[in-house]
């Protein structure tokens, strides 16, 4: 049988609810993201416990997406659930703020960020990035926003060019907002002379940079330490505002990729597993731009931002149950899993001379079909996706669950035994899809 047909043997349910689900609500998910082809059909989960989830068939399944990178201290924990329960008795938001949650997670938050001065939060990190994108061009007065190509920062309009929409990532979208492109500069990932370059010919027009320091969407490649430092010193005598979106990778360690690098940006968007698996985003910064925000100190021109549910005390709640717990010991264990899981597959790829390439840092990876080695997004879009979406759908029948989209994660219950299981879960998936 192939991967395919085993597939559909063990997921009848899942298939019964996706048929069920297709009437009403396009490809068969209310939300989130949906499993793409070779998925013969989305499979659907009904609950989490630490590194397993169950699916509707009632399968258990070591987890590798944790709700698309929001569960590092893994599904359920004790915690941050209790936190949840608590704050659900008292009602899970009022619009107008709760007398401690705020500040107590603010406090929480900037004692990891100590060059940022304040926070506000928002339902989701689209609007993160996209209310820190408008604070940069009414910072600067400047028309213009710099993105990574391949960068991903939500769904807002300038995100969306040029970020891993396959079969042509460089197709401008439908629907934007005219003037777009426009506006949007392209910059080239990890490549410095050709990005300072872009930076000093936009100059005048260009209001910031905003970059995910670990490209996310298109594959999880690290930036170089030399590329992030010399966007810093760049935007910094051009007068640009840098955001460093930190949506995924905050977790990386306790001051997220820039603490660990010991860059400041301006702005940082952060979002996912900050909520604890409640839809909170934040954008922290330096005073005078977080003042824009303050509609004390600017009726106007300062930048609107308001949102029913954005900081809302369940979401506050969670986030401090969060931040209380990434501790050393829990950065330290998703390290060492996530370099035993890079270096496991380099070890196979040379097995079989295959060309599979695990990228990524900490917890985070995904794996690569590719001769070339990934470090920006042209490298990127060599991968074979339809091999690496076929190796996917093997190890859901190995009992793994990882995103069609190749974004993988890890959480703090999973044990070096799981990862020597996936190894080997991925070796027999090499045979079973004729590799
Ligand atoms: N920024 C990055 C780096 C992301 O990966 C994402 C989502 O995947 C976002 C922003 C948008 O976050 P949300 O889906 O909560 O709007």
């Amino acid at each position: 049988t192939s991967v395919e047909e085993r597939y559909v043997e063990l997921t009848p349910r899942s298939k019964i609810a996706f048929d069920e689900h297709m009437r009403l609500i396009p490809a068969g998910a209310p939300g989130g993201i949906s499993q793409t082809l070779p998925f013969p059909h989305q499979p659907y989960i009904e609950r989490g416990d630490g590194c397993y989830v169950w699916d509707a068939d009632d399968r258990k399944l070591v987890d590798l997406v944790y709700g698309d990178w929001l569960y590092p201290l893994g599904h359920h924990h004790p915690a941050i659930t209790a936190a949840l329960h608590a704050q659900v008795d008292k009602g899970p938001t009022f619009c107008l703020p709760d007398p401690n949650l705020g500040t107590r997670f603010a406090t929480l938050l900037l004692d990891r960020l100590p060059w940022m001065d304040k926070v506000r939060c928002t339902p989701s990190g689209t609007e993160a990035t996209m209310i820190a994108m408008r604070m940069a061009r009414v910072a600067t007065g400047r028309p213009k926003i710099a993105k990574i190509i391949g960068g991903y920062h939500g769904l807002a309009d300038p995100s969306l060019l040029v970020n891993g929409r396959y079969p042509n990532p460089y197709h401008v979208p439908a629907g934007l907002i005219p003037g777009t492109v426009e506006s949007t500069v392209l910059l080239p990932y990890n490549d410095v002379a050709a990005t300072v370059e872009v930076l000093q010919r936009e100059g005048d027009d260009l209001a910031g940079v905003i970059v995910e320091p670990i490209l996310g969407g298109s594959g999880m490649v690290p930036a170089t330490p030399q590329y992030l430092r010399t966007l810093r010193e760049v935007t910094r005598q051009l007068g640009m505002v840098l955001i460093f979106d930190e949506v995924v990778t905050f977790p990386y360690g306790p001051g997220g990729v820039q603490g660990a690098l010991g860059i400041e940006p301006d702005l940082t968007t952060l979002g996912k597993a900050i909520g604890g698996g409640t839809p909170l985003g934040v954008i922290a910064g330096r005073r005078a731009l977080m003042d824009l925000l303050d509609n004390r100190l600017n009726p106007s021109p300062g930048v609107r931002h308001a949102s029913t549910v954005g900081g809302s005390p369940l979401c506050l709640a969670a986030g401090v149950a969060v931040l209380e717990n990434l501790t050393p010991d829990v950065y330290r264990h998703l390290h060492d899993l996530g370099n035993a899981l890079r270096l496991g597959v380099g070890t196979l790829a040379k097995k079989y001379h295959v060309p599979l390439q695990a990228t990524g840092a900490g917890h985070f990876f995904s794996f690569h079909w590719t001769q070339t080695p990934v470090t920006d997004f042209a490298s990127a879009i060599t991968t074979d996706k339809a091999t690496v979406g076929r190796l996917i759908l093997s190890l859901y029948n190995e009992g793994f669950v990882m995103m069609s989209a190749q974004a993988g994660t890890l959480s703090t219950p999973m044990t070096r035994a799981h990862i020597d299981d996936l190894l080997s879960a991925l070796e027999r998936s090499l045979f079973a899809c004729g590799l």
